[in-house]
């Protein structure tokens, strides 16, 4: 074939494309599919188990057969994904004929289309051709994807409503999880946020070797140093974030773990959406289940506990500001996770035996969680509130308890070869 190849971009949504096979390849090519929003039609004997999560779900349509011609009808596009030549020319034959583009896996260039490598970056979309060549496709993907990861620039920051070209970014704010503690446990959409911000509003238990890398020019807020008692501190972070993002800026409020877990979050987006400034909120890894995790402790284990319970232990069990019933977590057999409990872990431990939850119940305490700093320490419901004292044991740390605890038998997660902040030793 000869020719230039003429790039597009195809806007699929409610239309028919049809994937031919049910293989490794169609198993690649049907996501993209599903999320332009096209009427996806697979036909094949056989499919793999993603592909039929994608049919049981009601995602696309199969039909559990071999091609016949008249699937293409009322096809825009048909993607042929099976090895045998013969298979694969007689869906080009018919496509051909019905003046369908038809992308195919065997033969390129019996192909009437190519799929590009592709680099998504928000709203913006990166489709690379390498001439017949698909790795030097990727290779100049990779590359182009490589600069844009660290530009940063303002292109590809707001979302660009249709018409609205040329735009002007208008103010936003995004509330954005850091996860527990290791840099490289934020999510990729909650970094792509960060690379992009004019403003970062941090809170103190956000990894520093994120904010390592921001541009010099994005205003940095430590919000940890901003100097009242909790609930002006609270009121004078929410005046920051809406006079930035009513100046024009995009701020990206960063938080310790999941915004949302005793992060104040919800106060912030209500403080913005009465100031009529649109947020975006980016779940985190919360520490709740990532500091045990890094302990060798699951949550949840098969035969051992259905549920887990999250609760924080900063109000003392006897305060009449606690909104938690302690009595009644005592009863409960599964795992309790208790985040900001070290001051009052005596009270709390001392609550839950006098409720009837036995002493001998397994715990462990886990410190600054999944980075260089991590102590862990393993004990009982009865023991463990004098065995942090001695230990000296500092929050930030998750007290877990339950039988979970011993589930693994303290063999541990291993870290990849590399990482720069394997956890550290044993307490
Ligand atoms: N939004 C956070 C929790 C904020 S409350 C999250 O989802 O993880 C702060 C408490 O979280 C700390 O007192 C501590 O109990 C826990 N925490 C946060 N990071 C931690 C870490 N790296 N290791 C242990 N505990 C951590």
């Amino acid at each position: 074939m000869s020719g230039n190849p003429y790039p597009l971009g195809l806007r699929l949504a409610g239309r028919r494309v049809v994937v031919v096979g049910g293989g490794a390849v169609a198993t690649r090519r049907v996501p993209a599919l599903l999320d332009a929003g096209a009427h996806v039609f697979l036909v094949a004997p056989e499919l793999t188990p993603a592909l039929r999560a994608h049919v049981d779900a009601g995602r696309l349509h199969w039909a559990p057969r071999r091609f016949a011609p008249d699937d293409l009808d009322g096809a825009w596009l048909v993607q042929v994904a099976v090895d045998d030549p013969l298979a694969a020319a007689s869906v080009s034959a018919a496509a051909a004929e019905r003046h369908i583009f038809c992308v195919r896996a065997d033969d390129r260039a019996a192909a009437t289309a190519w799929t590009p490598a592709v680099t998504r970056h928000g709203p913006v979309t990166v489709a690379v051709l390498g001439g017949g060549d698909p790795r030097r496709a990727m290779a100049v993907r990779d590359a182009v994807r490589a600069l844009l990861d660290v530009r940063k620039g303002p292109l590809l920051t707001p979302a660009v409503e249709e018409g609205s070209l040329p735009y002007t970014p208008a103010g936003r704010v995004a509330l954005v999880g850091a996860g527990p503690g290791d840099p490289e446990l934020i999510t990729v959409k909650g970094w792509r946020l960060l690379t992009e911000a004019d403003v970062v509003v941090a809170d103190r238990l956000v990894p520093g070797l994120l904010l390592d890398e921001l541009r010099p020019d994005v205003e940095l807020v430590d919000a940890s140093k901003i100097p009242y008692g909790p609930s002006r501190g609270q009121e004078e972070i929410n005046r920051i974030l809406v006079d930035r993002a009513l100046a024009g800026k995009f701020v990206v409020r960063l938080k310790g773990g999941d915004p949302y877990v005793f992060g104040r979050g919800g106060e912030e987006l209500l403080a913005c959406a009465a100031a009529g400034v649109p947020v975006t909120v980016v779940p985190g890894v919360t520490s709740s289940i990532a500091a045990p995790a890094a302990a060798g402790v699951p949550v949840t284990h098969r035969g051992v506990a259905h549920e887990f319970t999250v609760v924080s232990g900063h109000v003392a069990p006897d305060s009449p500001a606690s909104l938690v019933r302690w009595e009644a977590l005592a009863g409960l057999r599964g795992t309790l996770v208790v985040l900001m409990g070290l001051k009052n872990l005596a009270a709390i431990t001392a609550t839950l035996i006098a409720h009837g939850k036995p002493a001998q119940t397994p715990a462990a305490v886990v410190q600054e969680a999944t980075t260089g700093a991590q102590r862990v320490l393993r004990s009982t419901l009865g023991a463990v509130a004098a065995d942090v004292a001695a230990a000296g044991l500092r929050p930030p740390a998750v007290v877990v308890l339950g039988d979970v605890v011993d589930a693994l038998a303290g063999v541990g997660p291993e870290e990849l070869p590399g990482s720069p902040l394997a956890p550290g030793g044993q307490a």
